[in-house]
C-alpha cells in the first residue's frame, strides 16, 4: 500500500523540525510525514551532545570577521549571521508564546558570548573587530576590555593561575545564548505530533527515491523493526538528513544536484568531570583557530546546559572520517563520488591537502596534547578531571570551480529542485542556530505562490516579527524586535 503526503521530511533533525512546524503553523491542513532512520529524533548532529549548542549569532566568533586585504576587518558575514539568528529567536519565541514549547530554559539559556586572545598582533585585531562591529546597532553592546580585573570577572577560569606577559584582551555580549538543539528539536516534533495530520515514522530509512509525475514523488523507505519496506508517495521533498542528504540528493536524480560532493569531518570534546569547575565558568569564550585550521576547529571553553543540567566542554577537536554521520558507514564518502561529481571531488582535494593533514594529525593527538591546547584557555586544567567524547559529523560541501575544478565551502547551502517539488540542506555552519533562516530560504524556493498569498504573508509575520523587513538596515526594528526576544526567551 502506498501511502500519500503533501510533505514528506527525510530526517528528523533540527532542519525538518523547524521546517514542518512553519509549514504546519501556516497552513494547519497540510499533511506532513517525517520518516527518521533513528529510534528517535534529534540523535544525529542536533542533539545536544553532538554540537558546541553555540547560538551563533556572530558575538563571539572570529572567523566570522576576517581581516580584509586592506586591513579592514570585514564584518558583512557576522551581520547576516547575527540577522538571521534573531529569526530564530523570533520564531522560538512565538512559539513559547503559543505555548508550543516548553518554557525557553528547557532548550535556551543566557550564556555570555566572549572572544579572548593573546599576543600585539591578535589583541589589535580584536580591538579593531569591536570598534567595527560596535558601530553597528546590531553589535552594538558589544563590550572589550584589556584590564585583567574585568577579564578575571568575565571568564574566571581563564584567568586563573594566567601567568602571561603577552597583552591579553577580551570582547562580551552578556545575552549570548546556549542552545541545547536536542531538546528543541523533540519539542518541536512532540508538538506536530499533536497536530492532525503529521506522522512520524521512526526506524525507517530512506533507501530510494524518484520523481514519477509533475511534482510528485515516490520514496521507498526500510522499517527496520519489522524489515518491510513502505512506499510513500509526497509533492514535496526535504531531505534534512543531516550528512546524508548528499546521498540522498544524489538519488533524488534532479539536475542541480551536479557536481555537489562532501567532505566529512569529525568532532571531539574534552569534558569537564568536577562539578566545583564547571560551576566557576559561565560563559562561551572562542578563541582564534591554530594556523592552517578550518573555521570550524575554532578551540572555545564552554559552558553548556544539556537536559538541564549545567556542563563545561572544550574544543572541538577535529578528526579524518569517512563517515558522513556518527552513526553512518565507513563508505560513505566513497560511495558519493559519481561521475557527476569526480571532476569537483578531484579539484577539492588537490586543494585541500594541507587540511587533510590538519585533520588527521587532529586524530592522533594524545590526551596529553589535548589538555595543553586547554591549558591555553584554562591554565589550571588538569588531565584527570577531563574525559573526550565524540560529537557529530560535519559533512562540508564540495562545488565545482571553473578554476579549481572543485572547492570545498565551509557553509551551508540550499539546493533545490526547479519545479520546487525538492529541497535539499547541505553543510552544516552555522547549522542550528539559523535553521529557520534556512528553511525560509526553502519557502521562497519551494512554496513561492503560496508564500506570497496574503493569508501566509499574515502568519509569517505572526511567527517572525521581522519578516519582510532587513535587521541590518532597520535600528529601531531591531530594538523592538530584541527587547520582545530577549524578554520572553528569559535571556536578557
Ligand atoms: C561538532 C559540531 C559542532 C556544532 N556546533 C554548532 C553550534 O555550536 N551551533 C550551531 O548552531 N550548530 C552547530 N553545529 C551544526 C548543527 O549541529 C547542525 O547544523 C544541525 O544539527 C543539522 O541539523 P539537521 O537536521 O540538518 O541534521 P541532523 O540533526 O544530523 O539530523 C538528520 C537526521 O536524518 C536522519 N537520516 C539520515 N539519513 C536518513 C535516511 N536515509 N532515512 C531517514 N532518516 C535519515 C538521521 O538519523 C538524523 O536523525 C555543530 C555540528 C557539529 C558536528
Amino acid at each position: 500500500m502506498t501511502t500519500q503526503t503533501d510533505i514528506l521530511l527525510i530526517g528528523g533533525g533540527i532542519m525538518s523540525a523547524t521546517l514542518g512546524t512553519m509549514l504546519k503553523q501556516l497552513d494547519p491542513s497540510l499533511s506532513i510525514t517525517m520518516l527518521e532512520q533513528q529510534a528517535v529524533v534529534a540523535s544525529e548532529s542536533s542533539d545536544g551532545w553532538n554540537n558546541a549548542g553555540t547560538g551563533h549569532a556572530g558575538y563571539c566568533e572570529l572567523n566570522y570577521t576576517p581581516m580584509a586585504a586592506n586591513g579592514e576587518v570585514s564584518i558583512q558575514r557576522a551581520l547576516s549571521i547575527n540577522a538571521a539568528f534573531e529569526e530564530s529567536l523570533q520564531f522560538w519565541a512565538s512559539l513559547v508564546e503559543q505555548g508550543a514549547l516548553q518554557p525557553p530554559a528547557s532548550f535556551i539559556n543566557p550564556t555570555p558570548h566572549a572572544s579572548f586572545v593573546w599576543g600585539e598582533q591578535d589583541v589589535a585585531f580584536l580591538k579593531k573587530r569591536h570598534q567595527a562591529l560596535s558601530a553597528h546597532h546590531l553589535f552594538a553592546d558589544m563590550e572589550y576590555s584589556e584590564d585583567q580585573a574585568t577579564l578575571q570577572q568575565w571568564m574566571p577560569l581563564v584567568m586563573q593561575g594566567r601567568n602571561s606577559k603577552l597583552p591579553l584582551a577580551a570582547t562580551r555580549v552578556a545575552y549570548g545564548s546556549d542552545v541545547d538543539f536536542g531538546a528543541l528539536t523533540r519539542q518541536l516534533v512532540s508538538h506536530l505530533q499533536q497536530q492532525v495530520g503529521f506522522s512520524l515514522h521512526t526506524q525507517h530509512q530512506v533507501t530510494a527515491l524518484k520523481q514519477v509525475g509533475k511534482q510528485h514523488w515516490q520514496v521507498k523507505a526500510k522499517d527496520s523493526s519489522s524489515g518491510k519496506t513502505r512506499t510513500l508517495e509526497a509533492g514535496f521533498v526535504f531531505l534534512g538528513a543531516g550528512g546524508a542528504a548528499l546521498p540522498l540528493l544524489q538519488k533524488s536524480g534532479i539536475k542541480e544536484a551536479k557536481g555537489y560532493g562532501g567532505f566529512p569531518v569529525s568532532g571531539q570534546w574534552l569534558v569537564c568531570h568536577n562539578p566545583e569547575v564547571i560551576r566557576q565558568h559561565s560563559a562561551k569564550v572562542y578563541g582564534k583557530a591554530p594556523l592552517g585550521a578550518p573555521p570550524m576547529s575554532v578551540p572555545h571553553l564552554d559552558t553548556r546546559i544539556i537536559a538541564g543540567k549545567p556542563a563545561l566542554l572544550f574544543g572541538p577537536f577535529a578528526g579524518f572520517t569517512t563517515r558522513f554521520l556518527k552513526q553512518g558507514s565507513l563508505l560513505d564518502l566513497i560511495k558519493s563520488v559519481k561521475p557527476g561529481n569526480l571532476a569537483s571531488m578531484l579539484g577539492a582535494g588537490r586543494h585541500n591537502i594541507d587540511l587533510t593533514r590538519y585533520l588527521i594529525g587532529e586524530v592522533f593527538q594524545t590526551h596529553a596534547q589535548r589538555v595543553q591546547a586547554l591549558q591555553h584557555f584554562y591554565p589550571q586544567a588538569q588531565a584527570g578531571e577531563w574525559s573526550l567524547l565524540n560529537a557529530g559529523q560535519r559533512v562540508q560541501i564540495i562545488k565545482s570551480c571553473p578554476q579549481s575544478g572543485g572547492k570545498l565551502e565551509f557553509g551551508t547551502e540550499i539546493v533545490s529542485a526547479a519545479d520546487g517539488s525538492l529541497a535539499a540542506l547541505l553543510g552544516a555552519s552555522p547549522g542550528a542556530s539559523t535553521s529557520v533562516n534556512a528553511m525560509i530560504e526553502v519557502l521562497k524556493r519551494c512554496f513561492a505562490t503560496q508564500l506570497q498569498s496574503p493569508e501566509w504573508q499574515a502568519r509569517m509575520k505572526t511567527m517572525i516579527g521581522s519578516y519582510g523587513s532587513s535587521l541590518i538596515d532597520d535600528a529601531d526594528l531591531l530594538r523592538r524586535i530584541r527587547q520582545h526576544t530577549l524578554s520572553t526567551l528569559k535571556l536578557g
